[in-house]
């Protein structure tokens, strides 16, 4: 199974347009290796079907960047994306399925909540549903997504509840009675499903609970929430009045943060993902990069590839 970053960035990207923090400025101008794009990554089983977690608003640079994504030579109308997986209805998550449409098909999986998002927003209607199917997913429940002539992928992929927030254009609408942001927040298990190897991708995590420490314990590779460094970090740098909690975005570091709480869980290899351009961690060198590095933390990259 290959995994490749198309981007680690969380919401903005690196530079954020109307930033001008220490990192975004670097980014723009004596660091341009700082420049990230918003967060999504491509799973492969056999390197010619190719399924995203999330379409982000960058979807299209991603798409020119990234040589696997590519049409195949002498095709005059392909493209190897065989289908979207979305694990919430944000802005950062959808958006990019704006620029997949001129008529290829594919299937879009995703929560009944996000594909109400979907029909709820006429502008999604250019993806005609004759080729672009809508496949409903459900919490705890593993499902095989399927290549475009109906054959199976050999990915087997199990959603699950995280502790997160639900969407904040949605936020006033949550009918009485519904559990608290269920189905807002999914993480996904992703297994090859011909040699047992798998991953967890977590780029939206409020807390790291003990069912959740206990799920992840022992994995070959997670992807994991690396938004923020430390929860009150927009609010210390000046750059908002919202913390990282209230975004549904656990810090990396400090007590109960993720590089305490995914500690000793003897997962193979951590990869902080989503990460916000006010994090100091996205800097080489600095403090903070260095901590999450001696814990064992890698800070994803745009074009990652890994190889499971
Ligand atoms: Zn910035």
């Amino acid at each position: 199974m290959r995994v490749v970053v198309l981007g680690a960035a969380a919401g903005g990207g690196v530079p954020q347009w109307n930033c001008g923090c220490e990192v975004c400025r670097a980014a723009r101008g004596e660091h341009p290796e700082l420049r990230s794009t918003q967060t999504s990554v491509a799973i492969s089983t056999d390197g010619d079907h190719w399924f995203l977690v999330n379409a982000s608003p960058d979807l299209r640079q991603q798409l020119i960047a990234t040589v696997q994504l590519h049409p195949r030579p002498g095709r005059l109308r392909h493209s190897p994306i065989a289908g979207v997986i979305l694990t919430n209805g944000e802005v950062d998550a959808v958006t990019g399925l704006l620029s997949m449409r001129e008529g290829s098909p594919f299937t879009i999986y995703a929560h009944a909540k996000v594909l109400e998002i979907l029909k709820a927003n006429s502008i999604f209607d250019v993806l005609n549903e004759k080729n672009v199917k809508r496949q409903v997913i459900e919490l705890d429940r593993a499902f095989e997504p399927a290549l475009p002539d109906g054959s199976a992928s050999g990915l087997e992929i199990l959603p699950f509840g995280v502790p997160g927030k639900i969407a904040w254009y949605l936020r006033d609408k949550t009918p009485p009675g519904d559990r608290e942001g269920d189905g807002d927040t999914i993480g996904l298990r992703v297994r090859d499903k011909a040699t047992g190897k798998y991953f967890y991708f977590i780029a939206a995590c409020g807390e790291v609970t003990d069912e959740l420490k206990t799920r992840i314990a022992g994995a070959p590779l997670v992807f994991f929430d690396g938004t923020v460094w430390r929860d009150d970090e927009l609010i210390a740098a000046g750059l908002g009045t919202k913390t990282g909690q209230s975004m549904g975005h656990v810090a990396m570091s400090g007590n109960k943060g993720a590089i305490e709480s995914l500690a000793g869980l003897d997962i193979d290899r951590k990869i902080f993902l989503h990460i916000n351009n006010s994090n100091p961690a996205l800097l080489a060198g600095s403090t903070e990069r260095t901590m999450a590095e001696r814990a064992g933390w890698q800070i994803a990259a745009d074009g990652m590839e890994i190889v499971l």
